[in-house]
């Protein structure tokens, strides 16, 4: 249901792993009738390439290279739906493996460079309801809406371990736990783009509030801006 919005509305959501910024994302584009961009897909494609490959996730070089000949598309009837150089890697993209090594190759410039590109290509086509780590600061700094999502460690271990269990993969809390805090840190220690709130993004702690009352609050910002 699209509410009368103005062209090219741009709302950025960033924050760390598992704060529920996609599925609030995804509601928010929903109610509003905008287009989605998952972004952290789209570096997850590029380490599912890259563990395909054999590469080393050490090696900047071969996997720059990787990253500027992969083609990464979302199928039009489902946005849920990621495509690697046309092959469907919807739940590959997810795996342990990817996990561990995403923000391995998230950190390099080249890979940087190729994702944002396309991403800006991206929203310049309309409505954009984008989610990720550095939209507010670095991918679209002009982004009519910026918001930052926060919530607990331990509640976004939680949350992430239901989703995560919920796709029949076995992991225990510990494990995600784990993994959360060590792409937190290296997201956030590294050079370019690190992740971190804009200045002028609207702070949520999302630890003991439901995603609908979430999206609802996001919605209201945006309609009344
Ligand atoms: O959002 P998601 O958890 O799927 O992102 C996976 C990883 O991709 C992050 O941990 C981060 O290393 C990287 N990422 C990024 N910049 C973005 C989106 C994701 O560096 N805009």
């Amino acid at each position: 249901m699209s509410k009368n919005l103005r062209k090219n509305l741009q709302i950025a959501i960033d924050g760390p792993a598992g704060a529920g910024k996609s599925t609030v994302a995804r509601m928010v584009a929903h109610e509003l009738g905008m287009f989605y961009l998952d972004t952290g897909a789209m570096y997850r494609v590029i380490s599912y390439k890259v563990l395909k490959n054999g590469i080393l996730p050490e090696d900047e070089l071969a996997v720059t290279r990787i990253a500027q000949e992969t083609e990464i598309t979302f199928d039009h009837r489902d946005r849920d739906v990621v495509l690697c150089d046309g092959e469907i890697v919807t739940s590959q993209i997810r795996s342990p493996e990817v996990n561990r090594t995403v923000s391995i190759v998230a950190a390099y410039a080249g890979v940087r460079e190729r994702l944002v590109k396309i991403q800006r290509v991206e929203a310049a086509k309309g409505n954009v309801v984008m989610d990720g780590r550095d939209i507010g600061t670095f991918v679209l700094p002009e982004a009519d809406i910026k918001i930052f999502l926060t919530a607990s460690t331990e509640e976004r271990a939680a949350r992430r371990l239901q989703e995560i269990q919920a796709t029949g993969i076995n992991m225990t809390y510990q494990q995600v736990l784990d993994d959360i805090e060590n792409r937190d840190s290296m997201d956030s220690q590294r050079q370019h783009s690190p992740l971190r709130p804009a200045e002028d993004a609207i702070i949520i702690d999302t630890t003991t509030l439901a995603v609908d009352e979430v999206a609802e609050k996001i919605v209201s910002l945006i309609s009344s801006s």
